[in-house]
């Protein structure tokens, strides 16, 4: 039974941090002409009414995308151009919408690039794909994102960027999200792979982070940061990504733009970028 629906979270400082990285590499990626594909696993309704009963219970984009947008100054590299696209859904000095995971690559992605959306949701399946019944080039699929994942490597353009956006409602989800990296790495190795997890209790990320180093894959770089301290049992204090085969720049970009961000939201938490496995 899955229970999780992003709309209550949308925009919030996990998703500042996830959705910066994700277009900072989708735009680098993009540069050269070749087609690209890219697979979403989990890729929720799509864009986020922020003035849903869902976003108004929880006003979770407040602390997160409302406090960055509005930072006086120039943002860094990291955030621009994220920023420039989450501005570019909204009308003028307001923020009334959130981007979501597949808005923000289909506003990225060219004419010769392949997008595939999977979600498993009834309610938010079918938002996507009414959303995106008439988008070219982009499929929406109800499945589950790591079996697709798995059936759909090595993709026929050999060049592919996979975002694994879990909910990790159920406990298991962190070891099978690992083993499903490490089947997809066997048949498509020179993909880049996008990791979010959440960190609620250390002793899970520590877990994760170990099987993925148990892969044996190279270039695996870490990004986390966290609102506050760990503090079990009060829920999501913190997130971070792991990006496998990350573009020559994301390192640089991102140690220059954490700082920023940490800064900008407040946090007190852990906060740290680096390689879980060296290149
Ligand atoms: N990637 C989205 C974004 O950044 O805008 C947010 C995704 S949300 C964190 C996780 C999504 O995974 C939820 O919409 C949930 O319904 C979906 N989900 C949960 N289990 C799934 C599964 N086994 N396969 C595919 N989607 C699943």
């Amino acid at each position: 039974m899955l229970s999780y629906r992003h709309a209550f979270h949308a925009g919030n400082f996990a998703d500042v941090l996830k959705h910066a990285v994700y277009v900072t590499v989708l735009r680098y990626v993009t540069i050269k002409a070749k087609p690209l594909y890219v697979l979403d696993t989990h890729a929720g309704a799509g864009v986020y009414d922020l003035g849903s009963p869902e976003a108004a219970k929880t006003r979770e984009h407040r602390a997160g995308i409302e406090r960055v947008l509005a930072a006086p100054g120039s943002w860094p590299d990291l955030l621009a151009p994220y920023l420039e696209l989450v501005r570019a859904f909204n009308p003028p000095g307001r923020l009334a919408v959130y981007p979501g995971s597949p808005a923000l690559a289909r506003a990225i992605l060219r004419p010769q690039d392949r997008l595939e959306l999977v979600e498993l949701h009834p309610t938010d399946h079918a938002a996507l794909a009414a959303r995106f019944a008439r988008a070219e080039r982009a499929r929406v699929v109800r499945a589950d994102g790591l079996a697709h994942l798995v059936a759909r490597m090595p993709p026929p353009e050999r060049r592919g960027v996979v975002l694994l956006d879990p909910s990790y409602e159920i406990k298991t989800d962190y070891e099978a999200v690992a083993r499903a990296i490490a089947k997809a790495h066997r048949r498509f190795a020179t993909g880049t792979y996008l990791l979010w997890y959440p960190v609620i209790e250390r002793t899970r990320v520590e877990a994760l982070l170990a099987a993925l180093r148990a892969t044996g894959i190279r270039a695996q770089y870490r990004i986390e940061l966290c609102l506050l301290p760990d503090s079990p049992g009060r829920g999501m204090t913190g997130s971070g990504l792991v990006a496998i085969n990350p573009p020559w720049m994301l390192p640089a970009m991102v140690e220059a733009g954490l700082p920023w961000l940490k800064q900008r939201l407040s946090a007190e938490g852990p906060c740290e970028a680096g390689w879980l496995v060296p290149e």
